[in-house]
C-alpha cells in the first residue's frame, strides 16, 4: 500500500511549486512529482536569467483565453485588484525583495535563480518532497482518493493537482504530458499553439545587415491586405531570419503577414539630408538611428553605401524619406513550440471554478499554470498568473 498523501502535485514549475508551499502551509501532506532531473527548470530560464515575476500593468485586459470561458471572472475573483503586489508579497515572505523597471517586476538579485532557490528552502522547511525523474503517466479516480502511477510506482493523494504546464519550449521541459492526463481524466483540452516567439522573415535582401541590432521604435503588425492587426512601442531584436524582443513576441498569436516599423522618434525631412549635402545619407541617418540600421534603408533602397546627399534630386530624396519612414518586413511564420515562451489554448475554463482552481464536479482535481487555456502577453504576465493559481489551487499561502 503506497504512502497516502493529502495533496499529489503533478509538475514542479512556477505553478506547482508555489501550490506545493500554499498547501504545506495549511498543514498539508504534499509531494510534488517533477518528470525532469531538476525542478523549476523553466522558472530559470525566465526573462532570460533574471525572472520577469510580474508587472504593475497586470489586469484582466493583458491575458486571453483561446477557448473563452469565464477568464475576466477568473483572474478577478482569485486575484482581486492589484494582482501584482500580490506576487510581491508572496515572493517578500520568502525572503525575496523585487525591483521594478518601467512596470516589470524581478527579484532584486535579477536572477532567476534566487527564486527558484527560496522556493525550494521554504518546501524544505515545509517538509515537502520533490521527486524528479518521475514522469506521471496516469491518474486515476477511486472514490475520494487519486492513484498517481509513475511508471511502476504508484502514489495516493486526497488531491491532486494538475500543474504540468505546455508544451512550449520543449528543451527546458514542455510537453504535452499534461493534455493526455487531463484528457484521460475527462478534461476538454483545447489545441494548444504557441506564442510568445519570435516572428520568422525568411530571406530578405541585405536583412543579414541587421543581424544583432536591438532598436526601439513604433511596429505595426498588418494582415495579408495591409490591414492594421496591432501596434505597440517598443526595443526589436534582430537574428539571422527574425524579429524578437517583446513587442514581436506580443504580436506572433496575431500571425501577421507583415511587420512596419517606424524607427524614427521624429523621422528626418528633406531639409536633414538638404543641409548636409556632402555628407553620405548614412552618415545623416546616423544622427537618428544605429548605423546598422541606417545601412539597411540605404542599401534596402537600391543606393550605394556611398551615396551622398548631393547625389539625390529633392524628389528622390522625398521618395528615400517615405521608404525609411516605415520599413517593412514579411512575415514567414513563427518560431513555433521550440522557441515559444507560452502556449495559448489548454485545459478548458469552463470545466474550472474560478474561486478554487477546481475542477468543477471533481473532488479534489485542481489544474492551474499554463496547462490552462489562458495566456499572457509577455512581461512577467505567465509567471504571475502560474503563481497565483497555484497558491489559489492550495489553499493560500499562509507564512
Ligand atoms: C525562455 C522563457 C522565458 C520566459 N520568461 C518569462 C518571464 O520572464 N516572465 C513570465 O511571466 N513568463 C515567462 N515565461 C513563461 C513562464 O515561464 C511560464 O508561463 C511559466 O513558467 C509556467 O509555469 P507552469 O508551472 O504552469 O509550467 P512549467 O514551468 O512548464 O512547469 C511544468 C512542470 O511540469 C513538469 N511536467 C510536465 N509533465 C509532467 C508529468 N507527466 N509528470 C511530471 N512532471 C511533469 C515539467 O517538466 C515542468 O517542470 C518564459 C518562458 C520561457 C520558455
Amino acid at each position: 500500500m503506497s504512502e497516502k498523501y493529502d495533496y499529489c502535485i503533478i509538475g514542479a514549475g512556477a505553478a506547482g511549486l508555489s501550490c506545493a508551499i500554499a498547501a504545506a502551509s495549511n498543514g498539508n501532506s504534499v509531494i510534488v512529482l517533477e518528470k525532469n532531473k531538476k525542478a523549476g527548470k523553466k522558472l530559470y530560464a525566465t526573462g532570460n536569467g533574471r525572472c520577469n515575476l510580474t508587472n504593475r500593468y497586470a489586469d484582466t485586459a493583458c491575458y486571453r483565453s483561446k477557448g473563452g470561458g469565464y477568464l475576466e471572472l477568473l483572474f478577478n475573483l482569485c486575484h482581486g485588484v492589484d494582482i501584482s503586489e500580490q506576487v510581491c508579497g508572496f515572493m517578500n515572505a520568502l525572503g525575496i525583495l523585487t525591483t521594478e523597471i518601467d512596470g516589470y517586476v524581478y527579484p532584486a538579485s535579477f536572477q532567476a535563480s534566487s527564486v527558484v532557490w527560496a522556493m525550494l528552502d521554504e518546501l524544505k522547511k515545509l517538509k515537502v518532497s520533490i521527486e524528479c525523474e518521475h514522469e506521471v503517466n496516469d491518474i486515476k479516480q477511486y472514490g475520494d482518493l487519486y492513484r498517481v502511477h509513475c511508471g511502476n510506482e504508484e502514489y495516493t493523494a486526497a488531491n491532486v493537482v494538475l500543474a504540468a504546464g505546455s508544451c512550449a519550449y520543449p528543451s527546458l521541459g514542455g510537453s504535452r504530458s499534461g493534455y493526455g492526463l487531463a484528457e484521460r481524466l475527462g478534461l476538454k483540452v483545447i489545441e494548444p499553439e504557441p506564442v510568445l516567439t519570435a516572428l520568422k522573415v525568411g530571406k530578405q535582401e541585405h536583412f543579414e545587415l541587421l543581424k544583432g541590432v536591438r532598436a526601439r521604435g513604433r511596429v505595426d503588425a498588418c494582415d495579408r491586405s495591409g490591414r492594421l492587426l496591432a501596434s505597440e512601442y517598443g526595443e526589436v531584436q534582430f537574428t539571422e531570419d527574425t524579429l524578437s524582443g517583446i513587442v514581436c513576441f506580443n504580436m506572433a498569436s496575431l500571425k501577421p503577414d507583415r511587420i512596419r516599423i517606424c524607427f524614427f522618434d521624429r523621422v528626418p525631412d528633406r531639409n536633414a539630408f538638404i543641409s548636409h549635402a556632402d555628407r553620405t545619407l548614412i552618415g545623416v541617418l546616423n544622427g537618428y538611428v544605429n548605423d546598422r540600421l541606417a545601412e539597411y534603408m540605404v542599401e534596402s533602397y537600391g543606393l550605394k553605401r556611398s551615396t551622398c546627399c548631393s547625389d539625390l534630386s529633392i524628389k528622390q530624396i522625398d521618395a528615400f524619406v517615405g521608404h525609411i519612414a516605415e520599413l517593412e518586413f514579411h512575415v514567414t511564420g513563427t518560431e513555433g513550440f521550440d522557441k515559444a515562451q507560452a502556449a495559448t489554448g489548454g485545459i478548458s475554463l469552463d470545466m474550472i471554478e474560478p474561486s478554487s482552481f477546481a475542477v468543477k464536479g471533481r473532488k479534489g482535481l485542481y489544474a492551474v499554470g499554463e496547462l490552462l487555456d489562458i495566456d499572457g502577453k509577455c512581461g512577467g504576465y505567465n509567471l504571475t498568473f502560474a503563481i497565483l493559481s497555484g497558491l489559489k489551487a492550495g489553499g493560500g499561502y499562509h507564512a
